[in-house]
């Protein structure tokens, strides 16, 4: 006999369980993961669907109680059902309701397909002309207008109508009854336009890129699929290797995933695809509204496109003849997702490749040390590029101690040689970028006699000076004015610290009277093309000098670009983060990417007070294996991923002190829960890196272990007591494996 966990209607979370079914012999054959299925579902026996996600031969229990399904509602397609068998690995591996996982892969059908309608005359123009001179001596002033319109456009939106006619619907369906005009519902596929730019253009592949594409080509010919890893400097041309790669899968007939990590960011690149591929591809937006994004995945389920291109949730695309994913900068931290099921996208696109049959390529020139690692033990194929495509060489970069900075008594925040650099680039007409670390010292408020700092009442965190007034709290939005008095002592020393992308603004004023400069960062791209317009103007030569956070240094191409500076490089690596060197190496390594792309050689300034930081001293030297060697060594020491694994029970309450006393018996639970097992370590539970935000107070456990599947186990343990009350629901609780960031 054979039985079927099934999942009920996806739509209610009250439901968020699975259930066992017989599968009569007269479906046997048809039944399968995917599949939806009507079943007798509680006291009266209703008939509900279901989801079928797995299937076995056991019951699990009392088979005398198991009921049978009733029919089937849908076959399974082959998508759906891989989507399915992913998002129940999903739970498992990272935790979460089934909903919350299948709601992550399946489209959200609830937004579902727009369907437009049109308005047409239903008659010949002249007898419309007669209903409408009837109508006219009646006063009917609405069907004169309707009328006329169509008489001029021929066709027209129903929404345009009521919009921009003012024509009701019983207007409309007065005169459908009448035969004078009909309606048309049309399938309106919304295009998120990607605009391609005339002819591509095509590179020939220089040695190494062809190189890596040969492997990857005979590979794929021979049957053989698997994780590459596409490691590139900075501008060795990894774009052209995966648009030959995607050529290569598409003419055999297969389709493509591209992931990048934020689309807005990266326009210029899937400019590139949209002018190799043309209407092949579409293009995921992150701003997209969730119908066009459905839209989008539906056509890729119809088979009209053979390319998609998106942020992480592009992964799940319905495409039933996957050949190739590729994950563009795949040590970005954006591929991990911040909701339950908190999944990296680059281990769900290995599994979703190994349940289609295709193959995975990790691109990076900071690859992370996850997928380095890998690389070095053969479980990825490791391919590389050493030398920039074209001419252009790497940049000088230069590490300025802004220690010696003070000893010459220079107090502003660029170093002497920055300023002549700028100068420097100024006269020829070069440009520069110059970024902050991290938004997040924007100038916080603070008294210089007594160090009180203003704080969000709600979070625990300074509120941010934005302006010379508006303080803003970056955690939950809120506002206030900044206080002329120090509520403390009553001084009236007060005054804003730390570098933000404002004040770096008015320094180049100041400096640099006559340079241009254009700022990026969260403020000046809240508009839908905020980035793309800033960058265009960037691009066209409209400003010498841009500045931003670090959001300006991911992945552009300015050719003009010849000199880049990291204003204050400590930033990033003193955060509370076992993955803050690696932030830092990558960031540093990046952003002298963008320098010296074009013929002119390009020069990155590193501004810091740790000159002798490893992450700072070796991508100086653009030397990541190095780089690799003291990180991973330091991870093997403290046991951190990748190596070792670990996972945090986040736990959450609008209450302090049952938080405390919550997460104590939460660690008790655990404890007890490991004694199985060997050497696993629990650490906690601690306050949170932010320990309130938004008036909820936050704690954490950490459980860290060699192997991951017993910190799946000790996750599933945790998720049954709480099911079953043994573990208290007062509090929240969520869990994220290997985590990119500090809680
Ligand atoms: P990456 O993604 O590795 O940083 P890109 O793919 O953006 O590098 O390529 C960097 C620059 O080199 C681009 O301007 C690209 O057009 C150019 N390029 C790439 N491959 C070649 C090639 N084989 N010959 C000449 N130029 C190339
Ligand atoms: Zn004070
Ligand atoms: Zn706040």
């Amino acid at each position: 006999m054979a039985f079927a966990e099934i999942i009920i209607d996806i739509s209610t979370t009250a439901l968020d369980r699975i259930f066992t079914y017989e599968i009569p012999e007269s479906l046997v054959d048809r039944v399968e993961v995917g599949t939806k299925v009507l079943i007798p579902f509680g006291k009266g026996d209703n008939l509900k669907s279901g989801y079928v996600i797995n299937i076995k031969s056991e019951p699990g229990f009392d088979i005398t109680k198991v009921k049978s399904i009733k029919d089937i509602e849908l076959d399974a397609d082959l998508v759906e059902g891989n989507l399915i068998r992913l998002a129940y690995w999903m739970k498992d591996h990272y935790g979460s309701t089934y909903i919350q996982a299948l709601e992550t892969v399946l489209p959200n059908n609830r937004k579902a397909p727009k369907n437009v309608t049109y308005i047409k005359l239903n008659v010949d123009a002249d007898i419309a002309k007669s209903y409408r001179a009837q109508y006219e001596l009646r006063h009917y002033n609405a069907k004169v207008r309707l009328i006329s319109a169509l008489i001029e456009n021929g066709v027209m939106l129903r929404t345009e109508l009521s919009k921009n006619l003012n024509i009701s619907k019983s207007t409309i369906d007065s005169l459908v009854k009448e035969g004078i005009i009909r309606e048309e519902e049309v399938r309106d596929y919304r295009n998120p336009n990607v605009s391609s730019e005339g002819a591509a253009s095509k590179h020939r592949l220089n040695q190494e890129q062809q190189a890596a594409f040969d492997t990857f080509k005979e590979d794929y010919a021979n049957g053989i699929r698997g994780t590459y890893l596409l490691f590139g400097v900075t501008g060795a041309g990894k774009t052209e290797v995966y648009l030959d790669m995607i050529d290569e899968v598409t003419s055999k007939g297969k389709s493509a995933i591209v992931l990048i990590p934020e689309i807005a960011l990266t326009y210029q690149n899937v400019r590139r695809f949209a002018n190799r591929f043309g209407d092949d591809v579409t293009v995921i937006h992150s701003r997209l509204s969730e119908g066009e994004r459905y839209d989008q995945l539906d056509r890729a389920k119809r088979g009209e496109v053979k390319v998609v291109i998106g942020p992480r949730s592009a992964l799940f695309a319905p495409f039933d003849n996957l050949g190739l994913i590729i994950i563009d900068e795949e040590h970005e931290g954006a591929y991990k997702s911040e909701q339950a099921p908190r999944y990296h996208a680059r281990e769900v696109a290995i599994k979703r490749a190994e349940l289609s049959n295709a193959s995975v390529v990790l691109g990076s020139a900071t690859p992370s040390v996850e997928s380095y690692t890998k690389a070095l033990s053969g479980e990825y194929k490791l391919l590389t590029l050493k030398e920039r495509a074209s001419d252009a060489v790497l940049p000088e970069v230069s590490i300025v101690d802004l220690k010696d900075e003070l000893k010459a008594k220079n107090f502003s925040m660029f170093s002497r040689e920055l300023k002549a650099d700028i100068t420097d680039r100024l006269n020829k007409g070069e440009q520069t970028m110059i970024f902050i670390n991290r938004r997040g010292m924007a100038g916080f408020v603070s008294c210089i006699d007594c160090g009180y700092v203003v704080k969000c009442k709600h979070c625990d965190v300074s509120m941010k000076l934005h302006g010379d007034k508006l303080m803003m709290c970056h955690y939950c939005g809120s506002k206030m004015i900044k206080p002329d008095i120090c509520p403390e002592c009553k001084s009236k020393h007060i005054k804003a610290f730390g570098t933000g992308t404002e004040r770096v603004v008015k320094e180049i004023n100041k400096v640099f009277p006559k340079a241009r400069v254009l700022r990026m960062d969260a403020d000046t791209t809240k508009s839908k093309d905020g980035h793309e317009k800033i960058l265009e103007q960037f691009a066209r030569g409209d400003a010498d000098i841009l500045v931003g956070t670090q959001m300006i240094v991911k992945g552009h191409d300015f050719p003009n670009v010849t000199l880049v500076c990291a204003l204050a490089a400590d930033l990033s690596l003193f955060e509370q983060d076992f993955r803050s060197n690696e932030k830092t190496f990558d960031l540093l390594t990046q952003a002298a990417g963008r320098a010296g792309r074009g013929s002119k050689p390009g020069k990155m300034i590193i501004q810091t007070r740790h000159p002798d930081e490893y992450a700072i001293k070796l991508s100086k030297a653009h030397d990541y294996e190095s780089f690799y060697e003291q990180e991973i060594s330091y991870r093997r020491m403290a046991k951190y991923p990748p190596a070792s694994h670990m996972f945090s029970v986040c736990m959450l309450s609008k209450r302090a002190d049952e938080l405390d006393k919550q997460s104590g018996i939460y660690k008790a639970f655990i404890e007890e829960n490991v004694k199985a097992f060997d050497n696993v370590r629990v650490i906690g539970p601690v306050e949170a890196y932010v320990y309130k935000v938004k008036d909820i107070y936050r704690r954490v456990i950490y459980v860290k272990h060699d192997d991951y599947d017993i910190l799946v186990d000790v996750k599933n343990r945790i998720e049954d007591a709480i099911k079953d009350g043994r573990l208290s629901s007062g509090i929240s609780t969520y869990f994220d494996f290997d985590p990119m960031t500090t809680f």
